[in-house]
């Protein structure tokens, strides 16, 4: 493993740094309040992601037996393709996303990447796969540049900070006290959900994942720093598996997919131009969204009450 190639010198640090990172491991993920009720299989394989390909066939799941939150979820998604889930709040899509995680189990179906039934493969080897990306990522008490390179052990300040520029973070973290060396999270200086979300697109820009999950920040930056991120965002993209919530439809209109999620169910599917063709809830969103209708037409939100 990578992080005994360290100097032994630092090793207390590090070992320090490791504990707090995994003490943190799953709040890093955005998912702390989700208690894990999954257990490794103990012949479990490392994931060998070879194309990046993911597969989800007939995948339902519910947090508890009575009731079941997503339902016959399909879809193929190629290597470097992006997918985007689409639907209003509580359809199901971050579910959808947990379940790629493996925070939990499907109920019914599978999901497989390269091949590899989530549930026979190392939980940590996974999580190494895929990077997170959302403005609620939990940065633990730790340096600025200790979140960094959480999840990648062998990089140096240079690194760090070729990563941050990239993801529009640098400037603000220079204007912090210490710079990088400033203390973060809970006990640290507050950051603001916009210095977050770049400090993980730094973080997964460091990783350099396979599989990249975005969830899409509900912005509180101003307009070109959000053009700024955006673009970061779509060179991380590239090139990679990419799994995209999206509230602002004008991100993901280039996705080879999107699914328009409602009630947990695949309601629409398709690339942006054939949803607008459809002229259902994705073309009435989009028609709301580009301005060209005032609102919602009256039937989608009694559909999304339903
Ligand atoms: P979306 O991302 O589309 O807003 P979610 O996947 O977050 O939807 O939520 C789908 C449904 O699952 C909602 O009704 C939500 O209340 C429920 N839900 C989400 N997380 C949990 C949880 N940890 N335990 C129980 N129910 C949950």
């Amino acid at each position: 493993s990578q992080r005994f190639i360290w100097p032994m010198a630092q090793f207390g640090q590090i070992i320090n740094m490791y504990q707090r990172a995994r003490a943190s491991s799953e709040r890093i993920f955005g998912l702390m309040d989700e208690p894990s009720r999954i257990a490794e299989d103990p012949d479990a394989d490392d994931l060998v992601v070879t194309d990046g390909d993911v597969t989800y066939d007939d995948v339902s799941f519910g947090y508890d037996e009575e009731e079941t939150i997503v339902e016959d979820i399909s879809f193929d998604i190629s290597g470097g393709e992006t997918l985007a889930l689409v639907g209003p709040t509580g359809a199901g899509k971050s579910t959808v996303l947990k379940l790629l995680l493996r925070m939990y189990d499907v109920n019914e179906g599978a999901i497989e990447i390269d091949g590899q039934d989530l549930r026979d493969v190392t939980i940590p080897s996974l999580r190494r796969h895929i990077g997170y990306v959302s403005q609620d990522t939990f940065l633990f008490y730790g340096t600025v540049e200790e979140n960094i390179t959480y999840g990648t052990f062998d990089a140096d300040r240079e690194d760090v900070v070729e990563a941050a520029k990239m993801a529009e973070a640098h400037e603000f973290i220079q204007n912090l006290p210490d710079g990088y060396e400033t203390e973060v999270g809970e006990r640290g200086v507050k950051l603001s959900g916009g210095q977050r979300q770049r400090i993980s697109i730094a973080r997964a820009i460091l990783k350099d994942p396979d599989i990249l999950v975005l969830d899409e920040a509900t912005s509180d930056v101003d307009t070109e720093t959000e053009m700024l991120i955006q673009r970061s965002i779509d060179e991380l993209a590239e090139d990679r598996t990419t799994f995209a919530i999206a509230h602002r439809l004008s991100t993901i209109k280039d996705a080879d997919q999107i699914l328009v999620l409602e009630d947990g169910r695949v309601a629409e599917r398709g690339t942006h131009e054939e949803l607008l063709g459809n002229d259902d809830l994705y073309a009435h969103l989009w028609g709301v969204q580009a301005g060209e209708i005032d609102e919602l037409p009256e039937e989608f939100i009694e559909r999304a009450r339903e």
